[in-house]
């Protein structure tokens, strides 16, 4: 197998130095929806549907948009309405999150500002630094990140506030040691929860361009499970839609656990990891048991042909630290080597 030389993006990173730069936005962008209307419009035909009297008294109110969700939640008594209950509850959440929740943040730099796949850079802005992956290819000519809002956190409450095009940040690094391995012919799988997919995304990007999905002759499949909440909590979904379209070998499997609620979501709904087991070979799928057996006995929802192998595998997986411990611990129990699991977790 020709392997293509000097690649190792472990080594490359090291050479890098280290650079504290000013920059400038270049574009502020959500990622996410206002989705006010519609979960009002949900909420109005559940209680259509399924509600007693007083709890149809709702629905005028509703329909002019003053739902008092107190009152709501207490006619919605637990033992005639558990479920809906627990969906309006749910909905009433999504309704009171700010927005927007999730932006995209772009720099632009004077000079160069060299990083690998993978790596973070910390933004200072308004005298606050913190740490943020790199969601760009370094092909690209600027650095973009993808933040989320956090409730009272120190620098997210500035930025989703007062940050605007043409502001002036001070960006550090690079850092960090999450890169891509020399090219191999095993497949990746790179796995997710909402913003942990930034520097997957870098990765994912640079393999494409530089040609690495592609070793030996031989094509490598590239796989993205990426979980969130709900739809458009998954950053990136367009582009990664638009890769699947374009790239027989990239397959895109989002995973959304409260989608349903408001949509007619029909694709995944499970756990990353839970997600992955289903779309294994079934060699790999026989050897499973307890309740991950259970899982994998379910039918995929995507209609992919190809499938994941764990023994030629390797794997980028990034998120909260319990997320990706939980990630880490299924994808070894499933026998991919260490040599060959690389992660990343957000504190
Ligand atoms: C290597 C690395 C890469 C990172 N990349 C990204 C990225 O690409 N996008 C991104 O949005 N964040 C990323 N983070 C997290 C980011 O650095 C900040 O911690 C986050 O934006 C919160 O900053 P803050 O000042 O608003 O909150 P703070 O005032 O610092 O923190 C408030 C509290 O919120 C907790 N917290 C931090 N992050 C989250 C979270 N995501 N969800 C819930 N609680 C949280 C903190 O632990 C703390 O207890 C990364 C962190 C690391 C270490």
């Amino acid at each position: 197998m020709e392997v293509p030389s000097q690649h190792s993006q472990h080594e490359r990173a090291q050479e890098l130095p280290l650079l504290t730069d000013s920059a400038t936005v270049s574009s502020v962008d959500h990622l996410d929806e206002n989705r006010t209307e519609e979960i009002v419009d949900r909420v109005f035909d559940l209680l259509d549907q399924h509600g007693r009297d007083e709890v149809r008294a709702q629905v005028e109110r509703l329909a002019a948009n003053d739902i008092d969700w107190d009152e709501l939640e207490s006619l919605l008594d637990e033992e005639d309405y558990g479920n809906l209950r627990t969906v309006v509850d749910t909905l009433r959440k999504r309704f009171e999150r700010s927005f927007p929740g999730l932006l995209q943040l772009r720099f632009e730099f004077d000079d160069e500002f060299d990083f690998v796949p993978g790596q973070y850079a910390t933004v200072r802005f308004e005298d606050t630094p913190r740490p943020y992956s790199i969601a760009s290819s370094p092909n690209d000519d600027a650095i973009e990140t993808a933040v989320r809002r956090v409730p009272g956190g120190r620098l997210t409450s500035k930025m989703f506030s007062d940050i605007s095009e043409g502001d002036e940040v001070v960006l550090r690094g690079p850092n960090g040691e999450f890169v891509l391995q020399e090219p191999s012919t095993r497949d990746m799988a790179f796995l997710a929860t909402g913003t942990g997919v930034a520097p997957l995304k870098s990765m994912i990007e640079f393999t494409f361009e530089e040609g690495r999905d592609e070793v030996g002759g031989e094509r490598r499949d590239l796989w993205l499970f990426l979980g969130a909440s709900w739809e458009d909590d998954l950053p990136y979904r367009e582009r990664f839609r638009e890769l699947d379209d374009e790239r027989e070998n990239f397959h895109f499997v989002p995973t959304c656990s409260r989608e349903e609620y408001l949509t007619d979501w029909d694709g995944e709904t499970s756990y990353v990891q839970q997600t992955l087991v289903k779309y294994l070979t079934e060699a790999a799928r026989a050897d499973l048991d307890g309740k991950m057996a259970g899982v994998a006995d379910q039918d995929p929802k995507y209609d992919v042909d190809a499938r994941v192998d764990p023994s030629d595998l390797e794997v980028y997986a990034c998120g909260i630290n319990v997320m990706v411990g939980t990630l880490v611990d299924t994808v070894r129990s499933l026998g991919v080597p260490d040599e060959y699991v690389e992660f990343e977790g957000f504190g």
